[in-house]
Order: C-alpha cells, then structure tokens, then sequence
C-alpha cells in the first residue's frame, strides 16, 4: 500500500502547492527546448551513421518530421519562458508535458530500433550509444516532473533491455543492463533532487508569506497590498476594466489604545479586521496599511454605487462594539474609495486621491463612506494654487483681521469679538479662511501666519474698551511644541493687551494627535492669564475624559447644530444636552452660528446665553468696532 501511495505521489501534479506548481513550470521553460535540442541533434547524428544502408523513410523522412515536431515545440516554450504565469497555465502545461512524454518516447524509440536491422556492428553499436545517452539525457532535463521522467525512462529502458535482450549479442545485452542501471540511479538522485527542490520551493514561499504579512492582523501588509495593486493596476490597464481603492481610517483609534492600553488597541484591530474579510466581497483585496489605518483593492466590482455600498457596510461593521471580554469598546471608521481609470492615470494618483477622499469626508462627517470626486479634483487644484500664492506671499501686507461680536443675550451686551483671518492674494483675490489656513497648516506656513494676525488682533484690540475680550482661533501646529508656543507668549507681552482679556480657541482636531503637548501648551498659556475654549464642540469625537484633562475655560457649540435647530430635533437634542453638560463642568457657553430670531428664541428657552452669529453681526472691520460698539445692540431681523 505505501508503495502505492509513493508511486501516486510521485506521478501527481502538485495542484494544491501553486508555488511548487509555478516554479517546476519555470524550470521547465528553462529545461524543455533544451531537451529538445538535445533529441533534434542526437537525432540527426544517428540518421546520418545510416544514410547510406537504410531507407530514405528512416534517415531522411521520419527525423524530418520528429524533428520538425521538437523544433515547434522548442518555439513554444521559448515563448512561454516570457509570458506571466498563472497556476492554471503551469498546471495544464505540467499535464500536456506528462502525456506528450511517453508518446515522444514510444515514437523516438521505435524509430532507433528500426535502423538497428541497418549497416554493420558500428552502425549497430551507434543505435545503442543513442538510445543510451540520449535517455539519460532526456531524464535529466525531466527531472522537475518525476512522472515524466519515469515513464520515459520505463519505456526507453523497458524496450532497450527487451529488443538487445533478444538480440542474443552479449555486448549489446551489457549495454542495455548498464543502462537501465545508471538510469535507475538517476531516478534515485532525481527523487532526491526533487526533494530538495520541494524544499527550497516551500520556504521561499513561506519567506515570501512572512515578509508580506501583517502579524496582528494576519491581513496583507503594506507591502503587499501595494504589490497587488501594482499586478491589478497592470491587468486593468491591459484588458480595460476599472479597480477601485479604498483606504478606511479608524476613528477613536488613539484614545483606547491611550486609555485601555496598546495589547486591548491590537485585539480591537484583529477584529476590526476579521470584520473586514467577511464583509468583502472575494474581489476586495483587504489589507492593513500600519496603525489604524486599512485599505482594500476592488476589482470588478460593478459601478460606484456597488463599490460605495459595500463601503457603507463596512464603516458599519466597524461601528459595531467591540467585545473585549472585560471591555466593551466602540470605534467608528471612514472609508474613502478612488477609481481608476476615472480622475486618476496611476497608482500613486489612485492612493492619493482615495486618501484626499477618506481625509475630506473625515471633515464632512466621520463614519461613512466617500467617493473621490470631480469636486475633489478641483479642490486639490485650487489647494495647490493656495499653496503657490502663500510661498510668496508677503503675509503682513496681505493678511488683514476682522472681528464678529460676541454678545451675551441676557444684557443685550457685546462682551467680546472673535478674531477672524482675512487673506487678498494679489495673484488669486480673496481666499476663504476655511480653504487657506488648512493649505497654510498642511505646508507649514501657518506659525507665521498665526504670529502675523496675532500681532495685528492685539494691535486693534488694545484701543478697545477693558471690559471687552478678544477671542483668537490657534492651530494644531500653534500648539504642537515650546518654541511655537513661546513666540505665542512673547507676542502678548510685547503689545499692552492684557492676557486676562484673551481667549485662544482650539479644535479637537488639535488634540488628537499629541494630546500631552497639546495639554502643556494650553496650560502655559492658562498660567499667563489666558482663556481657552473648545471651539466647534460637538463635531467632534472627544470623550469626556479628554475635556477634563484640558484646562478649557469655555466651550463653543457648533454652527452645525444651531442651524435647523427648530426643525431637526436631532440638533435640538445635541445643543439642549451641550448647554447642559457646559453646565455642569461649568463651563462658560457660546453657541456659534445664530442667525434667526426663532433660534435665538429657542436658545434662550434652553438656558443659552452667549451667542455669536449674523444675527447680531458679520464679522466686521477694526474700523468699524468703534461704530458698532457706540451704536445700540439690535438684531438683524430687528433692524
Ligand atoms: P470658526 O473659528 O468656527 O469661525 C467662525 C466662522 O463662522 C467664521 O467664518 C464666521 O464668519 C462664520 N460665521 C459666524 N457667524 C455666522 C453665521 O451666523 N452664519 C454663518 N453661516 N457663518 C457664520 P470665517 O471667517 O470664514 O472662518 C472660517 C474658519 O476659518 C474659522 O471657523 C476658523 O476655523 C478658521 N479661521 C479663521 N480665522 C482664523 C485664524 O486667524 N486662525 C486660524 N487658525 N483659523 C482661522
Ligand atoms: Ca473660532
Ligand atoms: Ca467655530
């Protein structure tokens, strides 16, 4: 029995092993033209030895068309040696050689045989130098495919043992037994060869597996993942058809891995993971970039709104809770998707598009699933001519300040105004705070712009009345070391402007990266006297613990509530518990964005008391404070 299961594991095809299978295929593109050469030359040789004694059908018409069989042959494989493999073409190609093997055998050996009866002892002698060196020849190049080569080696030696055996000629008799003898030992180093072969071949594999392989996760790597977008980049190319990637971003990520823990931040990754793969499809290709950050590779995936489906499932997988056993965590996560070969002509525009999606829906509105756009692509545009006009731009000459009332609706009363930036470009006009402090952020600019407006907030602001405070907004940078920090402080006190009456007003978003930095900065400027507020709350994804660890003097509810505040009982909800929670951790309130009585109204039923908006005023000009301040308090709607 076992001998049988060796012959049967001898003579299979290594199907399941398509790194075996593909490496004994390339030693065989390598191999096979040789092996034919090999037959076409030692061919030739002996029909030559017989050209005179034996019949033109045998030295002349049948090495003709064997040889004109072996050289179509040497052609074919020649040609595969350049064509990409897949494990099915190894598979098949593995197959034809096993079958074609004996045929060929069969064939040259009959030929050999019938010139034996031809010419004198030499000649005679030639026949049995060919068949034997030729076999061993032809074993040798086999050696990769082990039922080939038996099976060759069988029929060549089988006949050449039998035919001399009958001959009654001893010479011929010793011939044929030496022969099959040293055929017999080249099995054995052949199995052993393949062994080998084997061996090298699984560990290169495993290599190949390890070194592409995100442990924690047991996803694809970064390494990976990019080389199978390069492979699915190249066939979509060549046969036309669109890939799409996606790159998902947890959020929540960095806090639980600070609160709980990095072992409970890796478990929380394997599932997310886990949760990955049986969300997508077969065509997604799911692989884990490094941190919290995953990506996949979509083929055939059947338009946008397939794609994008598949997406919002998986931020929904996401968003599920997390059983750690002694931890129930929640994370939500966004995906942004870009599709080749719309808006992008290459891998790298493909990343960096689907990364400028996930990035920009992040500040939309965390959680889903986004599109790289025709709007996208516009705004890159634009951001690039930003960033262009601010290299040369001459920041005091440009930069001007303008400031939005604060008012407290209780005493009908401005308590202070916001600083906001206002940039004219002389190459591209006027630019929006919103587009160009985040290009000043992204580029680095934006240290000397903060230093630029403070200098000019602090120079108008002095001038105003004591009661009056000055609200100014600071970024992440602004507050992501000492030395940023300390031009800060330096800046207050060169101006007159006491620090008791400024606010500095900071996102989340300033936070989340290196919330310990971020703590000491604020704390520093605390200490000088100074205020800070929590500016656009609610947006964000802060946790409680975070707040209090930050020494936030005031809290600023977001734009985005106040609008459709009466007609969104979701925003209604939000700002009643906002107002509430300021309360409680005592802290001052402003809701931001107020426009219409109705909201100033409800606000004010739900304990609100300090507003900011266009109902009271837009942000108006240095010049114009004076006036404003001097002039009753009226609302928009009033006048
Ligand atoms: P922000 O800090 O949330 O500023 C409030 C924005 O809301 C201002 O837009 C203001 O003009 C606008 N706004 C105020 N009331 C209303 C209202 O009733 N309705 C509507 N629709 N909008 C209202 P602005 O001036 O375009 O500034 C946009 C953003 O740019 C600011 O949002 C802030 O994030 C950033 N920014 C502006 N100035 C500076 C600055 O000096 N430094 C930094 N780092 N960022 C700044
Ligand atoms: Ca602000
Ligand atoms: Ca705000």
């Amino acid at each position: 029995m076992k001998f049988i299961d060796a012959l049967r594991e001898i003579a299979a095809i290594p199907s399941k092993n398509p790194d075996l299978l593909i490496a004994q295929y390339k030693a065989f593109t390598f191999q096979m033209p040789l092996l034919y050469m090999v037959l076409i030359i030692n061919t030739w040789g002996l029909a030559a030895t017989h050209m005179r004694v034996a019949p033109v059908e045998l030295t002349i018409f049948a090495p003709a068309a064997m040889s004109l069989i072996s050289a179509f042959r040497v052609v074919g494989w020649l040609r595969k040696s350049k064509r990409i493999v897949s494990r099915d073409i190894a598979f098949k190609e593995l197959s034809r050689t096993n079958r074609l093997a004996s045929a060929i055998a069969i064939v040259f050996t009959l030929w050999a045989l019938s010139l034996f009866s031809y010419g004198d002892a030499y000649a005679k002698a030639h026949v049995a130098f060919y068949m034997a060196i030729t076999v061993i020849g032809v074993i040798f190049c086999l050696m990769h495919l082990r039922r080939a080569a038996f099976t060759v080696a069988v029929i060549v030696n089988g006949s050449f043992v039998v035919f001399f055996a009958l001959s009654g000629n001893l010479v011929f008799v010793a011939i044929a037994v030496n022969t099959a003898f040293v055929s017999a030992a080249m099995l054995v180093i052949l199995l052993v060869h393949y062994r080998d072969f084997t061996g090298l071949v699984n560990a290169r594999a495993e290599n190949y597996r390890l070194a592409n392989l995100d442990s924690l996760s047991n996803l694809p790597n970064r390494r990976a993942f990019f080389s199978y977008l390069d492979a699915a980049y190249a066939t979509a190319t060549k046969d036309n058809f669109h890939i799409a990637v996606g790159i998902i971003d947890l959020d929540g990520f960095k806090p639980i891995n600070d609160l709980y823990g990095h072992a409970a931040g890796d478990r929380l990754l394997h599932v997310i993971a886990q949760r990955l793969l049986e969300i997508c499809p077969e065509n997604f290709f799911v692989a884990r970039l490094g941190g919290d950050e995953f990506a996949v590779v979509a083929t055939h995936f059947g338009g946008t709104d397939a794609l994008l489906a598949i997406g919002e499932q998986m931020c929904a997988g996401i968003r599920m809770p997390i059983d750690l056993g002694d931890i129930d965590l929640q994370v939500t996560g966004s995906i942004g998707f870009a599709v080749y070969p719309e808006l992008a002509n290459d891998t790298i525009k493909l990343f960096a598009n689907a990364d400028y999606a996930l990035y920009h829906g992040k500040r939309t509105g965390r959680g889903k699933a986004i599109l790289f756009s025709v709007e996208h692509d516009n705004e890159i545009r634009r951001d690039a001519r930003i960033e262009q006009a601010l290299q040369h731009a001459d920041f005091t000459r440009e930069l001007a300040i303008v400031f939005q009332p604060i008012v407290d609706v209780t005493s009908q009363t401005t308590v202070g105004f916001e600083a906001l930036a206002r940039w004219i470009s002389p190459t591209l006009g006027p630019i929006a705070p919103s587009q160009f402090i985040q290009v000043a952020e992204r580029s680095g600019s934006i240290e000397t712009i903060t230093q630029v407006l403070l200098k000019k907030a602090l120079q108008h602001a002095v001038s105003w009345p004591e009661e009056l405070r000055l609200s100014f907004n600071l970024s992440a940078q602004d507050l992501s070391s000492l030395d940023t920090v300390m031009s800060i402080i330096s800046i207050i006190g060169k101006s007159d402007f006491d620090p008791h009456r400024l606010d500095f007003e900071i996102t989340e978003t300033a936070f989340i990266r290196d919330f310990q930095q971020v703590r000491s900065s604020t704390e520093l400027l605390r200490k000088l006297g100074c205020g800070i507020s929590l500016d656009d709350f609610g947006t964000g994804f802060s946790s409680l613990t975070h707040l209090h660890a930050l020494p936030l003097t005031k809290i600023k509810i977001d734009r985005s509530f106040v609008t459709n505040l009466n007609d969104n009982p979701a925003s209604y909800k939000i700002v009643k518990s906002l107002l509430a929670l300021s309360r409680d951790m005592g802290l001052e309130c402003i809701v931001e964005g107020v426009e219409t009585n109705e909201e100033l109204i409800t606000l004010m039923s739900l304990g609100g008391q300090i507003v900011q908006g266009y109902l009271y005023s837009k942000p108006i000009s240095a010049t114009e404070v004076g006036l404003f301040l001097e002039s009753p308090l009226t609302t928009a709607q009033q006048s």
